[in-house]
């Protein structure tokens, strides 16, 4: 339920819902406002807590149930869209159309340090790089892991950018959050609820992709997964999903931006790479992106594509990427949105 405070409701007067909302078994999401306070009252729907009984409560102007099941990632709760904060001007929600970067998997210390000063050059200000690989194939690279990690630090250390990578199970999600600025949850562990509720138990900001078959309210289900263990800093990736298409990798939902952006205050940005399977689709899409109301995109690049050890045929060489930023730049100042 959501509980609206009256104006200038006092901090007993406030503490005291609080104190009942725990009373009755629900966890609480204020948001203070500079004259209301509205109350985030979440919980066990078969509790015995009632509205009727916080309406009596002194400072409680209205109590009403939330009827979304996405009861944090809707906009009932919270109207305002989110933006989230990185540190050093970098920042993701509305307002902003933030560009991340990088290799699809970190392959050696050379390879990520020349990729990352090149995605730096063009404008890029997330660093994107795969320590940890769910791939199809148990013989194919898994990645560097805890060394990629390191090298993915290195890379940030000389060149200032922020750092996203996937994190694959929940035992590593302490490693990866000691390393790196925003946790990936891949198609693949969209609905693994373990892991998301181990993620929503730190406060770095996750990067959630939708599944290849998940619709968008099982997305916004998963996100709820994150929020509800306290962790706030949730962004929403549509990455494409199955369909009987066979001519790209998977199919782009063009129309989960807008979707979304009608249904969460959550920042949402796309991943063309992963959605079209192919370098030469990854400038229509991220300009329809754009377009769409995206707040981003992450795109693969490499300075070797021939080389590398997964996602080459759909990773930008650096002059595409230089290229692709240039018109996201134009995109970008027509819409609005520092980039
Ligand atoms: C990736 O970002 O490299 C990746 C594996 O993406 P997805 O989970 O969207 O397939
Ligand atoms: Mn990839």
């Amino acid at each position: 339920m959501i509980i609206v405070m009256k104006d200038g409701a006092t901090k007993e007067q406030i503490q005291h819902v609080l104190d009942r909302i725990h009373a009755v078994g629900y966890k609480s999401h204020p948001i203070y406002g500079t004259d209301k306070t509205v109350i985030g009252a979440i919980g066990d729907e078969r509790s015995r807590a009632n509205p009727e009984q916080f309406q009596t409560i002194d400072g409680v102007e209205d109590v009403m149930r939330i009827l979304k099941p996405f009861k944090l990632a809707g906009k009932e709760l919270r109207k305002a869209p989110s933006v989230i904060d990185l540190g050093d001007g970098v920042k993701i929600g509305e307002g902003y159309f933030t560009v991340m970067a990088g290799p699809c998997s970190v392959e050696s210390e050379k390879q990520l340090l020349e990729i990352a000063h090149e995605v730096k050059k063009c404008g890029a200000t997330v660093l994107r790089g795969g320590a940890f690989k769910p791939r199809t194939s148990p013989y194919a690279f898994q990645g560097l892991e805890e060394e990629g990690l390191k090298i993915l630090a290195k890379a940030r250390s000389e060149t200032g950018l922020k750092l996203v990578t996937e994190v694959i199970q929940p035992k590593d999600v302490e490693l990866c959050a000691n390393y790196v600025d925003i946790l990936q949850i891949g198609a693949r562990n969209t609905q693994n609820f373990a892991l998301l509720r181990e993620v929503g138990k730190t406060k770095k900001a996750v990067l959630l992709k939708r599944g290849m078959a998940t619709t968008i309210q099982e997305l916004l289900m998963s996100a709820e997964y994150i929020l509800s263990e306290g962790n706030p800093n949730v962004i929403l990736c549509e990455r494409g999903i199955r369909t009987f298409e066979t001519a790209t990798r998977n199919t782009m939902d063009i129309a989960a931006v807008p979707v979304l952006k009608k249904l969460t205050h959550l920042p949402v940005i796309t991943d063309p790479s992963h959605a079209g399977g192919s370098w030469d689709l990854v400038k229509p899409l991220s300009k329809a992106s754009l377009s769409a109301g995206a707040d981003g995109v992450i795109v693969e690049v490499h300075n070797k594509p021939e080389e590398a050890m997964s996602d080459g045929a759909q990773s930008l060489k650096p002059s595409k990427f230089a290229d692709l930023m240039q018109v996201l730049k134009k995109m970008a100042e027509i819409e609005g949105k520092k980039i």
